[in-house]
């Protein structure tokens, strides 16, 4: 029971594969071509170079050091069927919990406390039972002993699990999970026994929520959960020792609770929160002597994010962790999750922005020189130290990272470039330039991605097809959305953005202080990965994004065409962002490209302009202190990229969740004409949360769930609409269209669950 803590660690690594290989096998299991063995060895394999891979780059191989961090779906799910309380006999039940199937539907699935990585929601109620149903873990744990490494299984924890899970639908009213801990903790306590019987030294235990003011459970609840939870634990005779990390923000007052419990080791994130102890974080006495007793494991490489960054000012803090107690080790701020596996697999990046990089691999790297460092003393990596320092200093100086024009244009704004013209005044000249009936329908903007739209975009790429081939096929596309909208007859159409592989990664390829990667994915759900752009510099438009696709989109009706734009909130959600100014002036510089966009877009005829921003939610910081600075920063930079549009052009957001109360003031303060926002999910409860608010601009709450094929009838969504226009209060306010964007539809269920949209509408119009 005494082997210490690895001095360098990480707290998980991309499970996906350095080339998707997870996704590749995974969807061949979906498809039927392998079969579960198969599909098995194919994850040993991928579990077998990752280890390989970590101890090649400086992790031990038996010194607990590397972590277990594998999962084929979802890491909350597989805490949940470990538990049983999601039933999962083999990996078919496994996926159809993750997916749904014939016999259930999907669990939902939502944001990893800020990232943008989805886990699934478990459903807990009183009479969810819990028992040891799958003991996954120790075999992989026994998998790499077998291998002749002893590594660290990583599970998430009771508290968090139980505060991500939803009740189930047989629980009653006010029923929280969490109130199920006693139950679940000998499960936990059984696996532990479990995993030291096959001779692990340590686990790791993930609790997030312990960090996170944006959960349902009050920080007191939690607290006391934790107490409750690691003083059971901890109590245990035969057990590993364990490691709690806690990931994505500062634990606060809840350090207290862990170092008061006989958990090992500690994992603070010293990116997002401060040292314990220092100014904004005190200690009281009896925690600094508790502290003394446990390994404090100082999450200081950033997991979040693909900086190489300041790992002198990184080692820095773990020496004043030292200070609070002897046994201090390095780690990441987070799993690795969250970024590529390695800037080498990038050779087209330019070398220099390359050097100023760090992906999981240079990270790992990163850890073990800092490792280092705690053992030998820092004179140890004094080069790797001054390397990092001088990669630092070359990008505040590099070309591209401060341009003055852009610093210039920002630097004189004033408020009145956030402003437009009264509402009433807007709505009454969009009115006498639209022409809009009651209840206008629309849709969100994209249209199915067929094969043939992504072979055309793969041609082009690969050189098979040429600027003007490509160009003619777009149009052609366009040319059939747009007599697909009038034949349906929609109010006010769209191009259906067949041209966008990405609704963030087409911007970033047309904007300056932009870099795109090649093998840069990162897992989002499931097989689903995306490969976020890095925003490194200064941006600005060298040329209009969108203008000559809208036009020409235009030209072919003669109703309102939507022109359809990534707002910066979400460009900058959904990007690896630069680290060395406020997000709030990244923000801006977007905005500002943007707000010339929308001039051009007008200058080409079009009227309505939709800036999407369905990454508003997601950002809003986990503590609740930073949350109103976030709220004025992202709201100002809406402003700033629509304040400019005439009082005529109509503009439009669309907001990707349901969540309408949370952000309703935000939501309001973006002042935009009409607001579309997902309701379906909900039966359009949200119409009632807009109502209450006294919101009174337009607002479309989608009448259908486009995340399933399945076709909404006419007679329930002619209900919808009559619940929600007998919620709204304004003439004129409501707008109908689908939940979201429709590019992962097929055409048969988008054509005919549109039909009935409109045919629905039509019936409220006319009272029938
Ligand atoms: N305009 C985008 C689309 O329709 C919006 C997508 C989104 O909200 N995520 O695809
Ligand atoms: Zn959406």
């Amino acid at each position: 029971m005494s082997t210490p803590f690895p001095t360098g660690t990480i707290l998980g690594y991309p499970r996906i594969g350095r080339r998707r290989e997870l996704k590749r096998a995974v969807e061949a299991f979906w498809r039927g071509e392998i079969d579960a063995p198969e599909l098995e060895s194919r994850g040993a394999a991928l579990r077998r170079a990752t280890r390989e891979r970590l101890a090649e780059l400086g992790l031990g191989r038996t010194d607990a050091s590397i972590p277990e961090s594998f999962s084929f779906y979802d890491h909350v799910l597989d805490a949940a069927v470990a538990v049983g309380a999601v039933p999962a006999a083999d990996l078919t039940d496994y996926f159809a919990a993750a997916r749904g199937d014939a016999t259930r539907p999907a669990l939902e699935m939502t944001k990893w406390f800020d990232s943008n990585y989805h886990y699934l929601v478990p459903e807990i109620g009183p009479e969810t039972e819990f028992r040891l149903a799958s003991t996954r873990i120790v075999a992989q744990f026994e998998e790499a002993v077998s291998q002749g490494f002893l590594t660290r299984p990583v599970i998430v924890g009771p508290v968090t699990l139980l505060a991500l899970a939803k009740p189930s639908d047989a629980a009653p009213e006010g029923f929280r999970p969490l109130a199920r801990l006693a139950e679940l903790l000998p499960v936990y306590a059984e696996l532990l026994e479990k995993l030291a019987a096959a001779g692990a030294e340590w686990v790791q235990l993930d609790e997030p929520a312990l960090v996170s003011e944006s959960l349902p459970e009050s920080a007191d609840e939690l607290r006391a959960a934790a107490a409750a939870a690691y003083g059971m634990l901890g109590r245990l005779e035969a057990r590993p020792q364990l490691f709690v990390a806690a990931p994505y923000a500062a634990l606060d007052g809840t350090l207290a609770t862990l170092a008061a419990t006989a958990v090992e080791a500690i994992g603070l994130d010293l990116v997002r929160g401060a040292i314990p102890g220092s100014a904004g974080a005190e200690l009281f006495d009896c925690t600094k002597d508790a502290l003394k007793t446990k390994t404090l494991v100082g999450g200081v490489i950033d997991g979040h994010n693909i900086w190489r960054g300041d790992l002198a000012a990184a080692f820095a803090k773990l020496g004043l962790l030292r200070e609070l107690s002897p046994r201090v080790a390095v780690s990441t701020s987070t799993s690795l999750l969250h970024v590529p596996h390695d800037v080498d697999d990038e050779p087209q990046l330019d070398g220099r922005l390359a050097s100023w990089l760090a992906f999981a691999d240079q990270k790992v790297g990163q850890v073990a020189t800092l490792a280092k460092g705690l053992v030998e003393g820092a004179s140890a990596i004094d080069g790797a130290l001054a390397q990092a320092s001088a990669a630092l200093s070359d990008r505040f100086t590099a070309p591209g990272v401060r341009v003055p024009a852009v610093r210039d244009r920002l630097a004189a704004l004033t408020p009145a470039d956030f402003a437009r013209a009264p509402y009433e005044e807007r709505f009454a000249a969009q009115q006498t330039a639209l022409g809009l009936p009651e209840l206008p329908t629309t849709t969100i903007g994209s249209f199915p991605q067929t094969g043939e739209i992504r072979r055309a975009r793969a041609a082009l790429a690969k050189g098979e097809l040429d600027e003007a081939g490509y160009t003619s096929a777009m149009r052609a596309e366009i040319s059939r959305v747009v007599s697909l909208q009038e034949e349906l007859g929609l109010d006010v159409l769209v191009h259906g953005e067949p041209e966008r592989n990405d609704m963030v990664q087409y911007f970033a390829e047309s904007l300056d202080g932009f870099a795109v990667t090649v093998n840069g994915w990162v897992q989002s759900y499931g097989s689903r990965c995306t490969r976020p752009s890095i925003l490194w510099g200064d941006v600005s438009r060298p040329a209009p994004m969108t203008v000559e696709w809208s036009r020409y989109a235009q030209s072919l009706t003669s109703k309102p065409m939507k022109g359809m734009l990534t707002g910066p909130v979400t460009i900058l959600a959904w990007s690896f962002v630069r680290d060395d100014q406020p997000l709030a002036d990244t923000a801006n510089q977007v905005a500002l490209a943007l707000r010339d966009e929308i001039a051009d877009l007008e200058q080409a005829g079009i009227r309505i302009v939709q800036v999407d921003e369905p990454a508003l939610r997601e950002l809003l910081p986990l503590k609740r202190a930073a949350q109103p600075a976030y709220l004025d920063w992202s709201v100002s930079s809406f402003r700033l990229a629509t304040g400019g549009a005439h009082t005529a052009t109509q503009i439009h957001t669309h907001l990707c969740y349901s969540e309408f109360g949370v952000v309703i003031d935000a939501i309001r303060a973006l002042d935009a004409d009409v607001t579309s926002i997902e309701a379906a999910r909900s039966r359009m409860e949200v119409v009632h949360d807009i109502r209450r608010s006294g919101f009174d601009h337009g607002v479309g709450p989608g009448v259908y769930d486009i995340h399933s094929p399945r076709v909404p009838s006419v007679a329930e969504l002619t209900e919808l609409l009559r619940t929600a226009a007998a919620a709204v209060t304004g003439e004129h306010q409501l707008w109908v269209n689908p939940d979201c964007g429709l590019k992962t539809r097929g055409y048969d269920e988008t054509v005919t669950s549109l039909r009935n949209m409109v045919q629905a509408t039509r019936a409220v119009r006319e009272g029938a």
